[in-house]
C-alpha cells in the first residue's frame, strides 16, 4: 500500500512486508533504490526538488520514525508501523544471511564499514559480504567507487553518507554497480561497530529515541530545530 504525504510517496508496509518487498526486488535482477525517509528530508524536500525526486523515483520509501508516522496519522493516513533505517538494515542482513545475497558495506569513517561487517558476519552466520569500502571520497572519486564496488558484484548494497549524499550517491551510481537494490542507511555502521550507542528500548519505545540522539550528540540541535518546523507545516497542511 502506498499513500501520500506533503507530495512524497510512502509504503506503508510493515517491516516484515518491507523486508519481502525487498527480496523480490532482488530476485528481478533489476536496480531498486530504497529510502528510508525521515521528517528532516521530508520538511528539506518541500524546498529542493532534487530531494523529492529521489523520493518518488525510490521503488520503496519507508516510514523512518516516529514523526512520520505520526504525521502520516494527522493526515488520516494509515501506517502500520516505523521502519527505521537501522531496523531495515538488520531486518535485511538477516534475510540475507539465509538468502545468500551478497551486500556491500559503503560508508562511514575509514574502518568502520569492516568493524560493522565483522559484527555482522557474527551476529550473522553464512552473511556473504561482498566488500566495505569508507565513506569519505570526493565527487570525482565518486564514480570510481561504484566501480569497484561492481568488480565485487554485490546484489544489495547499504549506503551509510548520511542525507542527502547517500541518495545522490545512489541514484547517480545504483546502475553501474550492477546490485539489484541500494539502501541509505544513515548513521547505521556507527551504531553496528559500535561507535555510537543506540538509545535504550525502553526509549525507542516511548518513542523518544530522538531525544536521547539529541542529548548525547548535542551538534544535531541545530538539525533537529527542523523538527518543530516539520510539525508546525503537517498541522498547517491537513489539520487548519
Ligand atoms: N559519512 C560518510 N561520508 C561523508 C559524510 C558522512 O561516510 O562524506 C557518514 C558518517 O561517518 C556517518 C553517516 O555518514 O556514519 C551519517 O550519519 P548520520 O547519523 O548523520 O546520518 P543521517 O542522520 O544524515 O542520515
Amino acid at each position: 500500500m502506498k499513500t501520500t504525504l506533503l507530495g512524497a510517496p510512502i509504503d506503508t508496509l510493515t517491516m516484515e512486508e518491507s523486508v519481502e518487498k525487498v527480496a523480490g526486488f532482488i530476485k528481478s535482477g533489476q536496480p531498486h533504490r530504497v529510502l528510508t525517509l525521515n521528517p528532516e528530508f521530508l520538511y528539506r524536500a518541500q524546498f529542493d526538488p532534487e530531494l523529492m525526486e529521489f523520493a518518488r523515483r525510490a521503488a520503496l520509501v519507508t516510514p523512518d520514525g516516529i514523526g512520520i508516522v505520526w504525521a502520516c496519522r494527522m493526515a488520516g493516513r494509515r501506517v502500520v508501523e516505523r521502519v527505521t533505517g537501522i531496523d531495515l538494515m538488520l531486518s535485511l542482513v538477516h534475510r540475507a544471511a539465509n538468502e545468500g545475497w551478497r551486500v556491500y558495506l559503503l560508508g562511514a569513517a575509514p574502518g568502520v564499514s569492516e568493524e560493522a561487517a565483522g559484527r555482522l558476519c557474527q551476529g550473522y552466520p553464512g552473511l556473504q559480504v561482498a566488500g566495505t569500502h569508507q565513506g569519505y571520497f570526493s565527487d570525482e572519486e565518486a564514480a570510481g567507487v561504484a566501480e569497484i564496488v561492481r568488480q565485487t558484484r554485490p546484489q544489495l548494497i547499504f549506503v551509510a553518507l548520511g542525507a542527502p549524499k547517500q541518495e545522490q550517491w545512489i541514484d547517480r551510481y545504483l546502475e553501474q554497480t550492477g546490485a539489484s537494490v541500494a539502501v541509505g542507511v544513515g548513521g547505521s555502521f556507527d551504531v553496528i561497530a559500535g561507535k555510537v550507542r543506540r538509545a535504550p528500548r525502553w526509549l525507542q519505545r516511548l518513542h523518544l529515541e530522538w531525544l536521547a540522539r539529541l542529548l548525547r550528540e548535542p551538534s544535531r540541535w541545530r538539525r533537529q530545530l527542523i523538527l518543530p518546523r516539520f510539525v508546525w507545516m503537517v498541522i498547517k497542511k491537513y489539520r487548519l
